[in-house]
């Protein structure tokens, strides 16, 4: 699932709201049902020993009551005799439920305990033997108001029409109230979907329909192709009035994009991107897509996202439609990363689950981290890397909390599930893997994924799982590879390490995911010798949260004297490593590959300074904004004084590239925000020029047109804006002769990539013609008012 800024708040909230509820039924050793009388299960897991094997599912939404009925016959296989099975069910009014046996159907009993979301089916004449059984169930519910679940959507035709429509969401835990079913990640099956529906609308699913059949009503039920073995989550059904356009991939899968019918012209450059990257997808994991087709749907009440449900991808309209009339580039960013996302989960999250949802992250942070693999490959024009850093810099400011958690952390309730869906699990799991892919090489990482995925296909994992098929892979295409780190061998002791000890990625990779925070890496340099330490990176005064923390951190190093990148595994608290020479400046985490931030003791920072601002190229744009990035870290910690941050904010009058210029401004933005909070007026003034003055080269390169790339164009954008919202007179002279211009013209309506910037100018303007209005009226009440 991709998340939308407003889920993580209504999850938040949900959380607290709802969590006193589980947490006070926890642990009773008998819990009651709605009728107060014994619930035959105690915990919120379902029992191991009932396992689902397949679902004959028919659903009935009526999109005028806005209810639905259903009926669902699952195979089950009991492994141990039972008295009852226990299954979930949520807002469901069962209304039937027997066991189909080899001679006629037997009534079940059923009894529900609501805290858990369970239902119990038994009989006081029998038990479950062991062996297989089938139970049939129907029930109904009103479609949900909310957006998970069955719920109810809606949209208004441009003639002012509204038309009803009904979609699913059942990531994480909202499956089971559409059917009864036994709802946790680890119990997949396959699937038989039947959608009953009036005439007007469509039925799409995760797979391909086989078959319409005309019923005596009126109605007409489609079925659906048995699913490849699932997780209910991933279950989905849409009944709508939207059209289609298609395509199939190179490798032969039909791809089809929905969306309501006025906005179908806008479903091309999805439909286009998605074929490219169910195609990159099947070569790079050199594993087909298992399903014959995968559609992709423009919702238009969605709340997250997007969502990756096998063969039937959902997303909010803005994450899908690219209107080339209005959209700009950065949706188009935007679009082609959450495609990249949600088809990555096909392989990560479909076809290998986790086992749990307490290892969320390997299903979001390897999709975040996809999104730039696959769309560096497939769409350069984006520079998708110029985005990586920011993720990392996001992902360590909410893990330098003391409030931040593990990747992996122990969930049980929904609200603590939900909770799992945030930036840890997938900006600070995307940053963990890209460090890890840098350590082990890219080839390494990418066959070890691929020995992962393919070992595990239609199962579920943990943690270990994944660093099992890394270590076994990586020692192998060491093997293999002779040449392997070779260039290291000759240049620094320091990657002795490499050569000699097996990699143990698991004992490397724990350190990561099974404890919160990173590490800040204290440098000193004195001749040869580099002294390095490490302690946990902490924004508040809170020696509990900072001590018993070690990582086994993959430095990387360059230095004046070599741009070959060097390694050194950290796995103590202290180590010390020796140089070949001696240097004037060591500059560690080479392109923030790695997750920590640096400090560089006595006169580390003051030579890094030095050679910004005698040639700031010889660091790569990654590196310049990495170390803007430590440098003002370290300031909050009040490792490193104010002006020496300021100092190496200098060279950026020199910078031309957007991560270092986008840093800058992240960095340094805020303390004048603070001044406008403090009516500190003069000095805010002050540093709004000095920062205009820094920026004035760049402000001045720039062409007030839309062509170049993406980054060029949201730079471009940004500068813009700065320089006009701080009355830059070049500035505020050529905004408001284009201003002119464009509201003469009739182009008013039409897109651009500097729509942001032409609206905050319309603003700007509607002050200065205001001001310049008012300015006599003002002036002559001054004089007359004068004191
Ligand atoms: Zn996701």
């Amino acid at each position: 699932m991709l998340l939308a800024q407003s889920c993580c708040l209504s999850c938040f909230t949900f959380a607290i709201l709802f969590c006193g509820l589980f947490v006070g039924n926890h642990g009773m050793t008998v819990n009651t049902d709605t009728n107060a009388s014994p619930f035959p299960w105690d915990k919120i897991r379902l029992p191991e020993t009932v396992k689902p094997q397949h679902y004959d599912l028919l659903i009935h939404p009526n999109l005028t009551s806005l209810t639905f009925t259903g009926v669902v016959q699952i195979l089950i296989e009991v492994e141990q005799d039972t008295r009852a099975i226990i299954l979930h069910s949520k807002n469901l009014q069962i209304s039937k439920a027997q066991l189909l046996g080899s001679r006629h159907p037997q009534d079940l009993q059923t009894s529900e305990f609501e805290a858990y979301e369970q239902i119990a089916l038994f009989s006081d004449g029998f038990s479950f033997e062991k062996g297989n059984h089938v139970v049939h169930l129907e029930f109904s519910a009103n479609l949900s108001d909310s957006f998970h679940g069955f719920y109810k959507g809606r949209y208004t035709t441009n003639s002012g029409e509204v038309r009803m429509l009904a979609s699913t969401q059942f990531e994480a835990t909202h499956a089971r109230a559409a059917f009864p079913c036994f709802d946790e990640p680890a119990f997949k099956a396959n699937f038989t979907i039947r959608v009953r529906r009036e005439s007007r609308h469509i039925s799409i699913s995760n797979m391909p329909k086989l078959r319409t059949a005309e019923l005596a009503d009126g109605l007409l039920e489609d079925q659906f192709d048995t699913t490849v073995k699932m997780s209910t989550y991933l279950v989905a059904f849409i009944i709508c009035d939207f059209q289609s356009i298609s395509k199939t991939s190179q490798h032969g899968i039909e791809i089809s994009v929905y969306t309501v019918p006025e906005k179908i012209s806008q479903a091309e450059y999805a439909l286009n991107t998605a074929v490219t990257l169910l195609d990159f997808y099947d070569d790079y994991f050199d594993i087909p897509y298992p399903l014959p087709k995968h559609d992709l749907a423009a919702i238009p009440d969605f709340q997250s996202g997007a969502m990756e449900n096998w063969g039937l991808s959902t997303y909010r309209e803005s994450g899908l439609l690219f209107d080339p009339e209005k959209s700009s580039s950065s949706d188009k960013l935007g679009i082609t990363k959450v495609i990249a996302h949600e088809l990555a989960h096909q392989w990560f999250g479909n076809l290998v689950t986790m086992q749990w949802w307490n290892d969320l992250w390997l299903n979001e942070g390897f999709a975040k981290f996809m999104e730039y693999v696959s769309v560096n490959i497939t769409h350069p024009e984006l520079q998708v890397d110029d985005y990586f850093l920011e993720k990392c810099f996001t992902a360590m400011s909410v893990d330098s909390l003391t409030s931040s958690h593990p990747i992996s952390t122990p969930v049980e309730n929904p609200a603590e599930i939900s909770e799992m869906f945030d930036d840890v699990s997938y900006r600070k799991g995307a940053c963990i893997l890209n460090m890890l892919r840098d350590f082990l090489t890219p080839e390494a990482f990418k066959a070890g994924i691929i020995h992962y995925l393919k070992s595990h296909s239609y199962q579920n994992t943990v943690n270990a799982h994944l660093w099992e098929s890394l270590t076994n892979v990586s020692d192998l295409w060491r093997l293999k590879h002779d040449g392997f780190c070779s260039k290291f061998r000759a240049k620094s002791p320091a990657s002795k390490w490499f050569m000699e000890d097996s990699v143990d990625v698991r004992a490397i990779m724990d350190t990561w995911t099974l404890q919160e925070g990173f590490p800040l890496i204290t440098v000193e340099v004195k001749g040869q010798e580099v002294t390095l330490k490490q302690e946990r990176f902490l924004r508040e005064a809170n020696t509990s949260k900072t001590t018993n923390f070690l990582w086994q951190v993959p430095l990387t190093y360059i230095t004046s004297h070599s741009s070959a990148v060097q390694r050194f595994l950290l796995k103590s608290e202290k180590d010390v490593l020796y140089l070949p020479e001696k240097v004037d400046w060591i500059k560690f985490n080479v392109d923030l590959r790695g997750y920590y931030i640096v400090h560089y003791e006595s006169r580390g920072w003051d030579a890094l300074i030095n050679q910004l601002q005698q040639n700031h190229s010889v660091f790569s744009s990654n590196d310049r904004a990495s170390l803007i990035h430590d440098i003002f870290q370290l300031v909050s910690i009040e490792k490193v004084p104010l002006d020496k941050a300021l100092n190496l904010s200098l060279y950026l009058s020199k910078e031309s590239e957007i991560m270092p210029v986008t840093q800058g401004f992240n960095e340094l933005v805020p303390f004048y925000k603070l001044m406008e909070k403090r009516n500190m007026e003069e000095l805010e003034n002050q540093l709004k020029n000095h920062l205009v003055k820094i920026f004035k080269t760049l402000i001045d390169r720039q062409s007030w047109s839309d062509d170049g790339s993406v980054s060029e164009r949201m730079l471009r954008n940004y500068l813009l804006l700065f320089a006009c919202v701080r009355r830059y007179p070049s500035c505020i002279s050529t905004a408001t002769r284009l201003f002119q211009q464009w509201k003469e013209s009739d182009a008013q309506d039409q897109g651009s990539g500097l729509r942001s910037v032409q609206q905050a100018l319309q603003k700007i303007q509607q002050n200065i013609l205001w001001m310049d209005r008012n300015v006599p009226l003002l002036k002559a009440w001054l004089d007359r008012n004068s004191l």
